[in-house]
């Protein structure tokens, strides 16, 4: 059996700590035994969390509003128009 390790959890995030085996744990070399303090998924949406609330990672970018492209209105079936063949007269030499 693997060894158990705390994954301390965040209660900011709403991640609660537990015990999880030692190979869950991310490999933390700034850490004091080398590993992290949270298992490997709890870290991960731990990481997200913080980015999230830091303002994100992508810019919310809302000042460039694109504007929407015209349509052309569906012909109403009130107004029929007359089907025009000029083109084709003109070819006649
Ligand atoms: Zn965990």
């Amino acid at each position: 059996m693997a060894d158990m390790r705390r994954c301390i959890g965040s209660a900011k995030f709403g991640i609660d700590a537990h015990e999880a085996a030692i190979t869950d744990f991310p490999a933390q070399p700034s850490g004091r035994d080398g590993l992290g303090r949270m298992c490997r998924p709890h870290w991960t949406a731990y990481t997200r969390a913080l980015r999230t609330a830091s303002g994100g990672a992508r810019k919310d970018g809302s000042a460039t509003t694109k504007p929407e492209p015209i349509r052309t209105k569906p012909a109403k079936a009130s107004k029929v128009e007359p089907e025009v063949t000029a083109d084709s007269a003109a070819d006649v030499g």
